[in-house]
């Protein structure tokens, strides 16, 4: 389990992940996109640090809720819609708990994958975030189910959202400025799907040096 305070340690230490990955999203939104998604991530997450440590925490989920909403009020633009509900959705109308363990994440991110998918319309495939964050949400539900403590679920969404940034190489984007580049797109890396990674990998590092 995973207390809030611990917690928004663990976001803060995926924000300055963030942060410190401008440059390589930036090199990865060139090749596909407009260049954005790293300064775009790098702002919110610039925010996060700045703004979370000072939120008002009623339980764990509230640390997600806040994310999501520093992340909206900075990120601006499509992508800062598409993180920010990967924070908020999951946790809207459910009561905020001191502690959280395996199981929670993986009903909280189900939820948020779900209503990314409502509002985007992308599916696996489609070289999106969806295809990090999907797999993710699937390994943190495997993981929970065999009850494995929260280190261990987390290194298993991140192992599979990786496998799934390398998936995205042999899609066509569908969704997105990327969608333009067509079969050009093949053989590059999502940027969305990257920062999911990264995000995971972070909270995975995170719960396996301090849990
Ligand atoms: P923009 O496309 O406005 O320049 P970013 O460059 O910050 O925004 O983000 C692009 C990322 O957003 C893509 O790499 C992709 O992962 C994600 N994305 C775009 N459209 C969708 C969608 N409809 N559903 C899910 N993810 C999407
Ligand atoms: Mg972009």
């Amino acid at each position: 389990m995973i207390n809030a305070e611990q917690l928004r340690s663990m976001m803060l230490y995926v924000a300055e992940k963030i942060v410190e990955s401008e440059e390589f999203l930036t090199d990865i939104d060139i090749k596909i996109g407009d260049g954005d998604h790293g300064i775009g991530m790098s702002l919110g997450f610039r925010g996060v640090l700045k703004e979370l440590p000072k939120a008002e925490l009623a339980g764990a989920e509230s640390v997600f809720s806040e994310t999501g909403m520093i992340l909206l009020d900075t990120m601006g633009g499509a992508s800062g819609v598409l993180f920010g509900t990967m924070f908020i959705s999951g946790v809207v109308r459910r009561e905020a708990r001191p502690a959280i363990g395996a199981a929670d994440f993986a009903e909280i991110f189900r939820k948020s994958l779900d209503a990314i998918k409502q509002r985007g319309k992308a599916r696996v495939g489609d070289k999106t975030m969806i295809d990090a964050l999907e797999p993710a949400v699937v390994a943190l539900e495997g993981a929970a189910d065999e009850g494995l403590p929260l280190p261990a679920a987390l290194a298993l969404a991140a192992k599979s959202a990786e496998a799934g940034v390398e998936y995205t190489k042999q899609c066509v984007a569908k969704f997105g400025r990327a969608k333009y580049f067509k079969d050009a797109s093949i053989g590059l890396q999502d940027p969305g799907a990257t920062s999911v990674w990264i995000i995971w990998r972070s909270m995975a590092e995170w719960a396996r040096e301090n849990l």
